[in-house]
């Protein structure tokens, strides 16, 4: 671990440390001041804005902590990228067909993120995929018709209807029949609305990728058809004279795959699958290789869970070269390749930036020069442990620590030792932790049953904000996102922390960190300066973190602020959303505000007939409970 002091540190240590120039993708770096940045390109130059000069002006403009941060510019440069990426494959490798990608609806269905993929992809033709009848409500009236809608999971008669009035409209509209049952409805209520679908096949690819998601390929995988099934749809496809409009042959891997190779071996069964549609008379035309393409969280550029071994380049290349190298010898024409990335095209958008409300050390007080002359045996124990660290293996003084101070919370227990007793043992034992841990800095490996001393001693800072609302996957997969604090990095780090929420849950902490050179249980962090808010933000968590956030503890959404970067570096606040207020995420489970004021109100004036509060105080009382019913869930300052 380096050693951090206080008097030497500069922005470039702190970029090491935090491992930003890693992860950050050339978006997110340092500045002299020790200010994150935001870096956003124009076709003449790149412009470079500090993130606490953004925070200073959205304050301005009335915006409190924690507050979700996207920036446009950042959204619309993924699209560009991903399409250009592809289109350079294809020209590179002389392939016929062209790339037509779509957004996945459920990776973030925010209106404004949809209506900004739509409007900004809308050069590139980029579509949306729809993986249930809300999705495609929003989804048609989000894309302008003539757009490219594909139509995953299982669909029920309106999905059906309302999917076949798309085809109608002009959309090129995929059925995407994911289990052979669905098969009959799409078929009956094309020939009752009299509407040809656009059909497409999912299969069940067998070879395995890894990752957090690798149940999503296999035999055993939920979704998609066997080859069994496959035979037995087209057969029915042919018997009822609908094989021509069976065009799309669809496969998703799994999402976040950290491996080309993998990847590659997917593909190439796909595109047998593909040319054995073909072989079997299906016009086919289209390959969707669904989502997968994964995000660099950790800024390794390794086959990590939460990394990958490749870049957006070696995805397109490989995606491109293997279907031609697999259909040119059967002289198959080129498919147009569609992906469904999602994470990919909106992780890096978004960033949660919440104040720290407070810290929670553990540390020793200062120790009395010499023990109480009736201090329990175990007591002075403990203090020689502490006094002869040096001629004793780590190891043992902190095992012996533990078993004195577990044995005196036994006599604490057993009421044959005082509280202050108890106390000053406690403290000692806190002491020696220290001292061990202090000295774990120096060695080159951590001695054994000392490996997490310093995780328990690392100190708590309390955030202003709700894992489970705003960051839901690091409590339910262990997803790894970078924070760092977003300013103070002229100033060396000194303590190290974890971060716990609002939330009292002992879920709603973040405690695995990802560092420059690893992953780390505690993050360093600066102590807290009076009058000064300290700043941290959650980065590249644009990616299904929004959709899937729960009400626990009725912290609701936080307020959204949407900006686009000026080539002059200025900022235009372009979208803002407030966050839930306790009214609404009350009425979100069923209460009513207005019912629950009324009740209120009528019991403070019950409370001024029976004498308990003035007239004065009830009209304090109620304006009180007013305002807090329409005020913001979290934290305020
Ligand atoms: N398409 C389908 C069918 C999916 O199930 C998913 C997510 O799991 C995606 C696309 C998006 O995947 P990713 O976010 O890895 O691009």
């Amino acid at each position: 671990m380096t050693p951090r002091t206080a008097a030497t540190w500069s922005p470039d240590q702190s970029a090491e440390l935090y491992g930003i120039r890693n992860w950050g993708g050339g978006n997110y770096d340092l500045n002299a001041q020790g200010e994150v940045t935001i870096k956003v390109r124009f076709p003449e130059r790149e412009v470079v804005v500090s993130l606490m000069e953004i925070v200073a002006g959205l304050e301005q403009r009335g915006h409190v902590m924690p507050l979700l941060l996207r920036i446009e510019n950042l959204l619309d440069a993924r699209i560009t990228l991903i399409n250009e990426t592809f289109r350079a494959a294809i020209r590179n490798a002389g392939y016929q067909g062209e790339y037509r990608g779509v957004f996945p609806v459920k990776v973030n269905q925010q209106a404004q993120v949809i209506e900004e993929i739509v409007r900004f992809g809308a050069a590139y033709g980029h579509g949306l995929e729809a993986g249930s009848k809300a999705e495609l409500v929003l989804a048609m009236a989000a894309l302008p018709e003539g757009g490219q809608l594909i139509l995953n999971g299982y669909k029920d008669r309106d999905f059906i209807d309302l999917g076949l009035w798309a085809t109608k409209l002009g959309y090129r509209c995929f059925f995407v029949i994911e289990s052979p049952a669905e098969l009959p409805l799409i078929l009956e209520r094309s020939r009752l609305l009299g509407i040809r679908p656009l059909l497409g096949v999912r299969i069940k690819i067998s070879a395995k990728v890894g990752g957090l998601w690798t149940e999503t390929s296999g035999d055993r995988s939920s979704f998609g058809l066997s080859t069994v099934q496959l035979v037995e749809v087209i057969d029915s496809l042919k018997q009822q004279n609908y094989l021509d409009c069976l065009q799309l042959l669809h496969c998703h891997l799994g999402s976040q795959i950290p491996d080309l190779q993998q990847i590659r071996t997917g593909v190439l069964e796909a595109s047998r699958f593909y040319a054995g549609l073909i072989a079997d008379g299906a016009p086919m035309g289209y390959i969707d290789f669904g989502g997968g393409l994964a995000v660099d969280y950790t800024g390794s550029q390794t086959n990590h869970v939460h990394s990958r071994n490749y870049n957006l380049a070696d995805y397109c290349n490989t995606l491109v070269e293997v279907v031609k190298t697999t259909l040119d010898p059967l002289a198959i024409p080129h498919p147009h390749i569609v992906t469904e990335s999602g994470r990919a095209t909106v992780a890096h958008t978004t960033l949660l930036l919440f104040n720290i409300l407070d810290i929670l050390h553990f540390e020793a007080l200062s120790l009395p020069e010499q023990l109480p002359a009736e201090s329990h045996a175990l007591v002075r124990q403990l203090t020689g442990i502490r006094e002869t660290l040096d001629s004793v293996p780590l190891n043992s003084s902190y095992q012996d620590a533990v078993s004195c101070r577990d044995t005196l919370r036994q006599l604490f227990r057993q009421g044959e030792i005082s509280l202050r007793e108890r106390s000053l043992a406690e403290n000692i034992f806190l002491a020696i932790a220290q001292l061990i841990s202090s000295r774990l800095d120096r060695l080159e490996k951590i001695p054994s049953g000392l490996e997490e001393l310093q995780q328990n001693l690392a100190d708590i800072y309390y955030g202003n904000f709700s894992v489970f609302q705003s960051l839901p996957d690091t409590w339910a997969i262990d997803q790894l996102f970078p924070v760092m604090p977003v300013h103070r990095h002229t100033e060396a780090p000194v303590r190290q922390g974890i971060i716990s929420d609002l939330t009292c849950d002992c879920d709603g902490k973040l405690d695995n960190f990802i560092l420059g050179d690893g992953e780390s249980r505690t993050l360093p962090l600066h102590p807290l300066k009076d009058g000064e808010d300290y700043l941290l933000g959650v980065f590249l968590m644009g990616a299904y973190q929004e959709t899937m956030g729960d009400l626990h503890n009725l912290l609701g959404d936080t307020h959204v602020a949407s900006i686009r970067i000026n080539a002059d570096g200025s900022f235009d606040l372009m979208r803002e959303i407030s966050g839930d207020s306790i009214a609404d995420v009350l009425s979100y489970i069923e209460y009513q505000p207005q019912q629950l004021f009324d009740t209120f109100r009528a019991k403070a004036e019950l409370a001024v007939r029976q004498g308990k509060i003035t007239v004065a105080e009830r009209r304090q009382l109620v304006e009180k409970y007013s305002s807090t019913l329409h005020g913001y869930t979290y934290f305020e300052t």
